[in-house]
């Protein structure tokens, strides 16, 4: 009878064990932005269960982060849906590299709201949708506009239109920025006179 117990006992706490092991936290952030994260994460109270993990990559095609679910994520139930946003470690300027870390800590905080605001869009989409979302960016300009403008306009719905501004400001009037990205933020993102049309309606909306 001992034996039983102390079998079941073993038993529950590697039951236990595995758990915790498994049970990954809601967020993986690492240290260097741990603060300008938390800070965009504050303005996204429904995302506060979502699981996220923010990633440094060596260098990111066209863009400095990008968010995406995990494959996990796609396949399954929409409650238990995962996402990545990948954070190129340095930043194309012509002739010289700096790190995205370098960059001034309200420009960095835009910059996380943005990709906050494709994962606010990615949790209203089913997996089927996703999937065909994913294939319409790759090969539809105008879809990468709509995706784009609808991230910032969730960054902006939610208040983070100074920092969203302060970002794409940061781009735009960067002499040393290749000029090619500054062309492809002209071209898809709002621009920063759009966000404060947009805040002066959201204002209009709120008085009346
Ligand atoms: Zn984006």
């Amino acid at each position: 009878m001992k034996k039983i117990i102390k079998r079941i006992a073993i038993l529950l706490l590697l039951l236990l064990i595995i758990d915790i092991v498994l049970s990954k936290p809601k967020k993986v952030i690492p240290k260097s932005i741990e603060l300008e994260v938390e800070v965009a994460l504050e303005h996204f109270p429904e995302l506060k269960e979502v699981p996220i993990e923010f990633k440094f990559k060596k260098n990111i095609k066209k863009s400095v982060m990008q968010a995406q679910p995990t494959i996990k994520g796609i396949f399954g139930s929409k409650e238990n849906r995962s996402y990545k946003i990948l954070i190129s470690e340095k930043f194309k300027i012509t002739g010289e590299e700096f790190k995205t870390t370098h960059v001034p800590k309200d420009v960095l905080i835009g910059w996380i709201g943005h990709e906050l605001g494709h994962v606010m869009d990615y949790q209203n989409r089913s997996g089927l949708n996703l999937v065909a979302f994913g294939f319409r960016y790759a090969f539809l300009k105008e879809y990468v506009k709509k995706a784009e403008r609808a991230a910032d306009s969730f960054a902006v719905l939610r208040g983070m239109a100074d920092y969203i501004i302060k970002t794409k400001r940061f781009i735009l009037d960067n002499a040393k920025i290749d000029p090619l990205y500054k062309e492809r933020i002209k071209e898809y993102y709002l621009s920063p006179d759009e966000i404060m049309e947009m805040v002066k309606e959201i204002e209009e909306v709120e008085q009346n």
